[in-house]
């Protein structure tokens, strides 16, 4: 994105010689008279650095700062006279990202608008890596679904909503069918991307506040907000039948394979523990194991 410069001067003569030096500079710039004139062209031109007088008639330079910061993420720099009338400051306290002496040399003006522009690019840089880490944190590497950490924060978030709003909350536990037995036959790397499609074939069947996680090594959960226990089954059938749909050829076997999986689901208690609510899907998933496997089991109290 080209950096987009404005400048606010009532004197004609700086304005435009400013205007010159910065277009030269390789600054797109665009130049007003007032603050007046500055807050209309802001609502329709991105900018990202405004150079503003401090003196200006009508609003004066520190308003106009204020009112930007208000609405916008745009840095500013102030120039004052020697008047005293302003305070670096204030200027400062305003929100100005910097503030330079009238009449400003166009050198040291070039010199504060670039220190500006890249303390603002670091600061994109570190918003962003912590983005980056934020994310990481949550997410299973394997699977690309969030991990168990993630799972036990939203799940307390969840509840606590299902509790003020005595809204429904539904939870699925699923658990790979003789998953030992295709390792130990296929090898662990074949078994990994049985993982890595099974998560790929849970989130497309999800509503978009539904959420998918690796809870363990071949477990998986999947919140389900605002879903009653019997919505819940039905999600649970779709996602037993699409892992059964799936064929899994490993390397070295000439035929797919057919994997299943064994669901709990349950329905969220009012008032009851978060670990109770666990617990009663895990239970419901046992008794799918113990029935024979490739099923989806209930347990609603
Ligand atoms: P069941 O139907 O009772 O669930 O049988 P199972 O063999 O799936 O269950 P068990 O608990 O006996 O074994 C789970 C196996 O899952 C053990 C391990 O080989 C496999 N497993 C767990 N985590 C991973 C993983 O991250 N990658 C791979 N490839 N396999 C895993
Ligand atoms: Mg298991
Ligand atoms: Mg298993």
């Amino acid at each position: 994105m080209a950096t987009e410069i404005l400048i606010v001067d009532d004197d004609d003569a700086i304005r435009d010689a400013m205007l010159e030096f910065l277009e030269v500079s390789g600054y797109s710039t665009t130049a007003v008279k007032s603050a007046e004139e500055a807050l209309d062209l802001l609502l329709t031109k991105a900018v990202q650095v405004v150079i503003t007088d401090i003196m200006l008639p009508g609003m004066d330079g520190l308003e106009l700062t204020d009112a930007i910061k208000e609405d916008y993420d745009i840095d500013i720099i102030v120039m004052t006279g020697y008047s005293g009338d302003y305070s670096y400051e204030e200027a400062i306290s305003k929100g100005a990202s910097d503030f330079v002496f009238k009449p400003a040399r166009f050198e040291e003006l070039l010199l504060r608008l670039k220190r500006v522009l890249k303390e603002r690019k670091l600061t994109n840089e570190r918003v962003h890596m912590l983005e980056k880490l934020k994310k990481l944190s949550i997410t299973d590497g394997l699977t690309r679904l969030y991990n168990s950490r993630h799972f036990y924060n939203q799940l307390r978030g969840e509840v606590d909503r299902s509790n003020r709003y005595n809204h429904p909350l539904s939870l699925l536990i699923l658990d790979i069918d003789h998953f030992k037995v295709y390792n130990d036959s296929f090898g662990h790397l074949e078994g990994d991307k049985v993982l890595i499609r099974i998560g790929q074939a849970i989130k497309p069947l999800l509503r978009k506040m539904d959420s998918a996680y690796r809870y363990g090594g071949e477990e998986f959960t999947v919140i389900l907000p605002e879903t009653d226990g019997k919505e819940a089954q039905t999600v649970a059938q779709r996602i037993r039948k699409a892992v059964k749909e799936e064929a899994f050829t490993p390397e070295g076997s000439p035929t797919p394979e057919t994997i299943t999986i064994s669901l709990g689901v349950t329905a969220y208690v009012p008032k009851e523990e978060v670990s109770e609510f666990i617990q009663r899907a895990d239970k419901a998933l046992y008794g799918s194991k113990e029935e024979g496997r490739d099923r989806v089991s209930a347990i609603f109290i």
